[in-house]
C-alpha cells in the first residue's frame, strides 16, 4: 500500500506521526518514507510493506495529511506509477531535468579513444547546442580480443574536456562495482567539470549485485538498459533493484531485443514500448537507435535506418536518445559501422526536432479532440 502525502506533510510533522501511530497497530507491517525531489515539487509517500490486507484503506484516506491511498499490484513498487493520474516529478542532475516530458540527445562515440577525437566530438556537440554526451571507458565486448576500453586512466582528460565544452552529463557504462567509485573519484579530483549518468548495459540488466551497487549511491543518476532477452516485466523488476537501494534517479532505456526476426538489423527496435513504460512507471524513457540497427544502411530516399528508428521513438514520446557518433567512424575502436559523422549528427538533430514537433502536435490534437467529445457528451446529458 502507498499513502501519497499532501504537499506540506514532512518528516516529523504531526500528521505523519499520527499515521505511524495508527499503522503500528498492525503487526508485520514495515513503513518506508520516500521523498522524490523534482524540479518544481517534492512528492512524499509512505510505503507500507508486508501484511497490509487488514489495514482499512478508508480510515487512512480520511486521516489528515493524506492525499490518496493506492493498493500496489506490481512488485516494482518504487519505480511503478500505480496511478495514471499521478504525474511523476522526474529529477534534475547537474542542471539538466529528466522526466516523462523532456527530451535530451546524448551523442558520442561507443568508446573513448583519443583526446583529439573526444575534443572534436565535444566541440561538435557544443556547436549544436547539446550539453549531454555518451561514451564508454569500460566496454563489455563479445570477444576478449576486442578493445576493452581505456578504463579509469582516460577519465581525467575526458572530464576536463567535457567541462571545457560545457557538457553537463556523460552517459558512461559501468561493468562492476569498483568502476562506480573510480568515476566518483575522478569527478572529484577534476573538480566536477561535468557529471556522469551511470549506464547499466543490456548484458548486465539482471546483474543484481551491480544494480544494487549503482542503487546504493545517490550522487549519480542511472541509465538502465532493458535486457535484450528480457520481457518488460523482468526488466522492470530488475530495474527496481536500483530504486530499492535508495537511488530513484533512473532513466529506463529501450535498446532493441534479440531475435533472428530483426535481420538485417542487429536487434529489433522495441520503441513501441515507450508508452508502456510511461504508464507502468514514473521513469523517463530513453531510446538507443544505434545498437538495434547496427549499420549506416539507408532507404532509397537517403534516410538512414538509424534516423527512422529514432523517429519511431521520438514520435511516441521518448525522453532521451543515445546515439553513437564519431568524427571519423572508420577509425573508431568500437561500433564505427553504426556511428554517425558530425555532419550526419547535425541532420539527425534536425530530424529529431521534426519528429518531436509532430509528437507534440499529435498529443495536442488527440487530447483536444477527446476534450471536445467529452464536453459534447456532457452537454447531451
Ligand atoms: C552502449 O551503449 O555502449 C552499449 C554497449 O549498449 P548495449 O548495452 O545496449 O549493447
Ligand atoms: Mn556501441
Amino acid at each position: 500500500m502507498i499513502i501519497f502525502l499532501k504537499e506540506n506533510v514532512e518528516k516529523g510533522s504531526q500528521e505523519l506521526e499520527r499515521l505511524y501511530d495508527f499503522i503500528s497497530n498492525f503487526p508485520k507491517v514495515e513503513t518506508r518514507l520516500l521523498e522524490l525531489q523534482g524540479e518544481t515539487r517534492t512528492v512524499r509517500e509512505l510505503h507500507l510493506i508486508g501484511n497490509t490486507h487488514h489495514i482499512p484503506e478508508e480510515v487512512i484516506r480520511g486521516m489528515r495529511g493524506v492525499e490518496k491511498v493506492v493498493r500496489v499490484s506490481t512488485k516494482y513498487r518504487q519505480i511503478g506509477r500505480h496511478d495514471v493520474n499521478f504525474v511523476p516529478p522526474g529529477f534534475t542532475y547537474n542542471g539538466i531535468t529528466f522526466d516523462q516530458e523532456s527530451l535530451h540527445i546524448f551523442a558520442g562515440p561507443c568508446a573513448v579513444d583519443t583526446p583529439e577525437y573526444i575534443e572534436e566530438t565535444f566541440k561538435g556537440l557544443k556547436s549544436l547546442g547539446i550539453e549531454t554526451a555518451r561514451m564508454g571507458a569500460y566496454k563489455p565486448r563479445t570477444s576478449p580480443y576486442d578493445f576493452q576500453g581505456h578504463g579509469a586512466r582516460c577519465l581525467p582528460w575526458v572530464f576536463d574536456l567535457a567541462g571545457k565544452y560545457g557538457i553537463k552529463v556523460i552517459a558512461m557504462e559501468v561493468l562492476k562495482e569498483s568502476h562506480i567509485q573510480e568515476i566518483i573519484d575522478a569527478l572529484e579530483t577534476a573538480g566536477h567539470p561535468t557529471g556522469v549518468m551511470l549506464q547499466i548495459g543490456t548484458r548486465n540488466a539482471q546483474n543484481f549485485e551491480l544494480l544494487k551497487a549503482v542503487g546504493s549511491q545517490t550522487e549519480l543518476p542511472v541509465l538502465y538498459k532493458r535486457g535484450m532477452g528480457l520481457t518488460i516485466e523482468e526488466s522492470l523488476n530488475a530495474c527496481e533493484y536500483i530504486a530499492s537501494e535508495g537511488n530513484r534517479n533512473i532513466v529506463f532505456c529501450l535498446r532493441g531485443i534479440k531475435t533472428q526476426m530483426s535481420l538485417p538489423h542487429r536487434n529489433l527496435a522495441d520503441f513501441i514500448h515507450i508508452p508502456v513504460i510511461h504508464r507502468k512507471t514514473r521513469l523517463p524513457v530513453c531510446i538507443d537507435p544505434s545498437h538495434p540497427i547496427g549499420s549506416k544502411d539507408h532507404a532509397p530516399n537517403g534516410l538512414l535506418d538509424i534516423f527512422n528508428a529514432a523517429a519511431q521513438g521520438v514520435i511516441a514520446g521518448a525522453n532521451m536518445i543515445l546515439v553513437e557518433t564519431h568524427p571519423e567512424p572508420e577509425a573508431a575502436l568500437c561500433d564505427g559501422q553504426q556511428s554517425l559523422t558530425l555532419p550526419e549528427l547535425e541532420k539527425f538533430v534536425e530530424d529529431v526536432a521534426i519528429c518531436r514537433e509532430a509528437f507534440e502536435k499529435r498529443v495536442n490534437n488527440y487530447s483536444q479532440g477527446m476534450l471536445k467529445e467529452m464536453s459534447s457528451k456532457a452537454a447531451q446529458g
